[in-house]
This record gives structure tokens, sequence and C-alpha cells, in this order.
């Protein structure tokens, strides 16, 4: 990496601030273009950095002129006019996963998939940790897999890689990478299923077979991956059993996960530490004591016999078929937000069999309420968080679940999926308060 003088930016994300860290670190200079106003607080930590900064707009020959490589942030999406430029002029554009592993001689563990990325990849550090190795997550997850590099105090780096990610990798090869499942998302950014099926494969792309890949073959979309890597498929699991290739069996009563996605996250987790060498022993004590992070099927409260579960990571329908299904009572729903594409016929025998009434919490409410006011008597709407369980209250009996699973993205009456949830969580806080 010697040979690289100057890196430019675009995006003052976490993801930015992280390449910006990293390449200074290397002595690396740096210019960060932001189209937004770089909050302040960010903005002292870049000049401390000695990163020179424009924001409000983007400047084509300061990405340009003398920069080695373009660093984009995920969230900005392929196609603008400023990317098209940029690759005109030749400079490279690669994501900043990309960046981090250009400078990472550890073992790097990558784990992709439509849904259980931050389940498996918390998960995953938890194991080998207990185990006595030192691991940290980081990617996706929040703090980016460049910051983590940059600060140097892990031997292993578990890595959550979204598709957005990936799109912009040149050489990225993880020894051991995860395609825990491929299922509709962000057809919003994607001109089809198609091609970000093809994003999501891309992990395995420069894979030796000295690396290893471990995938559901259950899965239809993963019957095409081409790799080199040694790849190790998992079991179809049980709702309360963990199956392992080694013969090993783990009961969901020996963790606090729930549901059958939970024990294949929990079995990707389980076979990735086993390449570590981590016993059976160690793995089986791991996995009992285990906290996953919240808003994830989150038990909040249980109020006059009635369940309240938060699930607002769920933000696409694949999600929410996971907890309709392992929800084993009459359910009212809280769903809606913005919406990526849903085809809601897909979860209509479900929502039939399961769901007693549907609180539309969200500002668009025609999708939710065209594709099932053939299925559902009760389906009305909500503005707020404290609303909607008001209403859900109307419906639900002792015996019942309150379920907040909304399939869709926060951004329309929330910050994010962590605020929808922390309302929804505060919400039901005040109920049992009364
Ligand atoms: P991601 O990081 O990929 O968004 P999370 O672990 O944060 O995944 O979980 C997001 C949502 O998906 C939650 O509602 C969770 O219950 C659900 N989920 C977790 N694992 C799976 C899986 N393997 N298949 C389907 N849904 C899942």
């Amino acid at each position: 990496m010697e040979s690289v003088k100057r890196i430019a930016i675009l995006g003052a994300g976490e993801s930015g601030l992280g390449a910006a860290r990293l390449a200074r670190k290397n002595g690396v200079s740096v210019f960060l273009s932001e189209l937004q106003l770089i909050p302040e607080k960010l903005k002292v930590q870049l000049v401390k950095l000695n990163v020179e900064i424009e924001e409000r707009f983007h400047t084509l020959a300061n990405l340009i002129e003398g920069v080695d490589f373009v660093i984009k942030s995920p969230g900005i999406p392929n196609g603008i006019q400023i990317l098209k430029k940029i690759k005109e002029s030749g400079v490279p554009i690669i994501s900043e996963i990309e960046w981090a592993s250009m400078h990472c001689n550890k073992p790097v563990i990558a784990i992709t998939g439509s849904n259980g990325k931050t389940t498996t990849t918390l998960l995953t550090t938890h194991i080998l940790n207990s185990a006595g190795r030192n691991a940290i997550s980081c990617g996706n997850i929040g703090n980016s897999f460049s910051a983590a590099v940059a600060d140097d105090k892990a031997d292993i780096f578990v890595v959550e890689v979204s598709s957005f990610q990936l799109d912009d990798i040149l050489s990225f090869k993880p020894n051991v990478a995860a395609v825990l499942n491929i299922t509709p998302d962000h057809l919003d950014r994607y001109r089809s299923f198609d091609h970000y099926a093809h994003s999501k494969k891309r992990i395995t792309e420069n894979q030796s077979e000295d690396d290893i890949l471990v995938i559901d073959e259950q899965q239809k979309q993963l019957e095409s991956i081409q790799t080199n890597a040694t790849s190790i498929s998992i079991l179809p699991q049980e709702i309360d059993f963990i199956q392992l290739n080694s013969g090993i069996t783990i009961s969901s009563h020996e963790t606090d996960l729930i549901g059958r996605h939970n024990m294949l996250n929990a079995a990707f987790a389980s076979e990735i530490a086993l390449q570590f060498g981590v016993s059976e022993v160690e793995l089986r004590s791991a996995l009992s004591t285990f906290k996953n992070a919240p808003h994830r099927l989150e038990n909040v409260a249980t109020i006059n016999g009635i369940q309240y579960i938060n699930d607002s990571k769920a933000t696409n329908l694949d999600a929410v078929q996971f907890a309709l299904e392992g929800i084993e009572k009459n359910i009212i729903w809280i769903a809606g937000g913005v919406d990526k594409g849903n085809d809601y016929t897909l979860i209509q025998d479900l929502v039939a069999k399961k769901v007693k009434a549907i609180i539309i919490l969200s500002e668009e409410t025609s999708a939710i309420e065209n594709a099932f006011s053939h299925i559902v008597l009760n389906i009305i709407d909500a503005r707020s968080a404290s609303e909607s369980i008001r209403l859900a209250n109307r419906y639900a009996n002792d015996g019942d679940v309150v379920l907040l699973s909304p399939a869709c993205a926060s951004f329309d009456l929330f910050d994010n999926y962590i605020d929808r949830g922390n309302q929804f969580k505060e919400a039901v806080k005040q109920l049992k308060n009364k």
C-alpha cells in the first residue's frame, strides 16, 4: 500500500470517518466531500486528522486530481452523476471494506445476507471471545471495518458486510465468508432481484481454496454461487435445535435465541467458530451466555396477559415472515413505513392464519391496506408509536401478542429503526406504569 499517496472519500458517515482515520494513520492524504452539512462534532474530528473537506457539493477536480482511489460511502446510490464522472476519469471507486482489507493482515470473517447479519456477527464474535480469542465485530454493525483496523486492537475481524459494500470491492478476500440467505430487499436500490443477489455473491469472488465459504445450500438463490473456496453447508435447522456438521446438537433451551431463523444464525456462527479451533464445551457455554442486540424479536413486557414484542429491525418481508411463523399466538401486527418494494402476497396465507388486526404505522397506508383488507377485518392507521399501541390494545386480549415487525424502513415517522423500536418500548413502559 506504500504507493497510495492520496484518497478521496465520498460521504461523511461512519464508514467515511473510518476510512479517513485509517488513511491518515498510514500517512495517506485525504480529501472528503459530503453533499449535506457535516455535523460540527464530526468536522472537528476530521480537521484534527488533517483531512481536507468540502460540504454541500462535490467538486470533480478535487475528487480525481492526484487521487489513487475514491472511497464511496455505502449509502450513496450507484449511477449518480458524480460517480459516472469519476468512473470516466479512470480513478477506481472502491468501498470502505476494500480499503480496510488492503491494510489488514489478520484473519477476516465476513458475514452477509438479507437477514440475520447483525445477530450472526455478534454471536460469532461472542463465541470466539468467550473461547479466549481476541475478536471484534465491525462493519455495517456501526464501528466500521476501517476504524477497527486503524485501532488495531483485535486478532480476528468479524465484519458485517452489506450488498452495497460488496458492490465496490476489487480484491476483498475474507478468510471465512458466510452468506446467510438472499431474499428480496433493497429493491429500491437495485435494478432487479438478480442484481442484488449478484452483489451478495461477490463476497466469495476473490476467495481461494485455503479460504472457507459457509452457505445454506437449501437456499435456492445460492445453488448458482461460483466459488473457489472450500465450502461448508449449514444443515437444515429445526425450531428447537442447533445441528452442526460435526454431529454436535445444542437445544434452543440452552440459549436465549427464539425461532428457527435464529437456529440457522447460531449454526452459521458455530460452524465459523469451530474453524478457529473452538471446542464443543466452549461453544455450548458461549451460546448459553449470548444476549442479542435490541430490536430483533425483543421481548419487551407482558401486561394484562398481552405480550409486547419489538422487532423494529424487521425491515423486509422475510424477517416478518420468520417473526409471524415463530410466534404461536394470535397477533396484533404493527407494520408499515417506507416500503422497499414488498410483495405482500407472499405472506397473505400466514397473515390470514395468525393476525387478528393490523395497525399501519406509516404515512403511506395503501399498499398494506390493499394487500390485506380482504383477509383481516380490522385494519387501522396510526401516526405514532404510542397511538399504535393504544389502537393495538383495542383488539388485544389476554394471551395475544402485540408485534411491531414493520417490513419497511422507518424514515417517514422516525429517525431510524432504533428510534422506532425505542419509541415502541417507551409506549409499552408508559402502559405498564398506568
Ligand atoms: P440484519 O443485520 O441482516 O438486518 P439482524 O440480525 O439485525 O439482521 O435481524 C434483522 C431482522 O431479521 C430481525 O427482525 C430478525 O428477527 C430477523 N432475522 C434474523 N435472522 C434471520 C434469518 N436468518 N432469516 C430471516 N430473518 C431473520
